[in-house]
């Protein structure tokens, strides 16, 4: 069984989640958004205390708010980044603009493995779908554990909101088209874990999302 634990980061208050799994205590890491040395030993605490080994990093999309804390999680827990194959210039350019978006320490990570939508990804005995999402960032990717109906959605759906548009790559077009064929094609119970805020559902956002009415 997966269990769930999620840090929220950095000024943009961004999610970051741990995913582990219950009897093998493997670990994946999914959008590490720690920028602070504090940020940094929170969630290498947490890691530590409950013995966990992490097996991979994964990225939704490569956003920096969702990727400063890249470089530090390769290095401390010696894992491979995977992010969607059509988000690697997203990650890349972060680079060109970090500084001016006050994190002048920001240290550039490469990605080892491009996912793809239909791939799977592995913790223990649970899996985890990869789904094609593209919209709020043109390589945006979801984690989908059908068994346990739940989705890590990064910046696709909020809460009572879907995410922004007006980035290079995004298009509002192509995000609702996202959610409508990919996300609420799954179950009304299918809990949604976002990028930044509280997790919703599937069905709670169908009826009242004001994006999506
Ligand atoms: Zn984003």
């Amino acid at each position: 069984m997966t269990e769930i634990k999620y840090f929220t980061f950095n000024p943009f208050s961004e999610n970051t989640y741990v995913l582990h799994d219950t009897e093998s205590m493997e670990a994946v890491i999914i959008d590490p958004g720690c920028y602070s040395n504090e940020e940094k030993e929170e969630l290498a605490a947490f890691v530590s205390s409950k013995k966990l080994k992490v097996i991979k990093l994964l990225n939704t999309h490569g956003h920096i708010d969702h990727v400063l804390g890249n470089a530090w999680v390769k290095e401390k827990f010696g894992v491979e980044l995977y992010i969607g194959s059509e988000d690697a210039a997203t990650l890349r350019s972060v680079e060109t603009y970090a500084s001016v978006y006050g994190f002048p320490q920001y240290r550039p990570a490469e990605a080892d493995h491009f996912i793809k939508e239909g791939d799977t990804i592995m913790l223990g005995n649970s899996s985890m779908e990869v789904l094609f999402v593209p919209g709020h960032a043109p390589g945006h990717i979801a984690f989908y554990n059908k068994e346990q109906n739940f989705v890590i959605n990064g910046d696709c759906l909020f809460r009572g909101s879907i995410g922004r548009t007006d980035l290079p790559g995004g298009d509002f077009d192509t995000l609702i088209r996202s959610i409508r064929s990919k996300l609420f094609s799954l179950p009304d119970e299918t809990v949604v874990y976002c990028g930044h805020g509280p997790e919703t559902t599937i069905g709670h956002e169908k009826k009242h999302n004001p994006f999506l009415k």
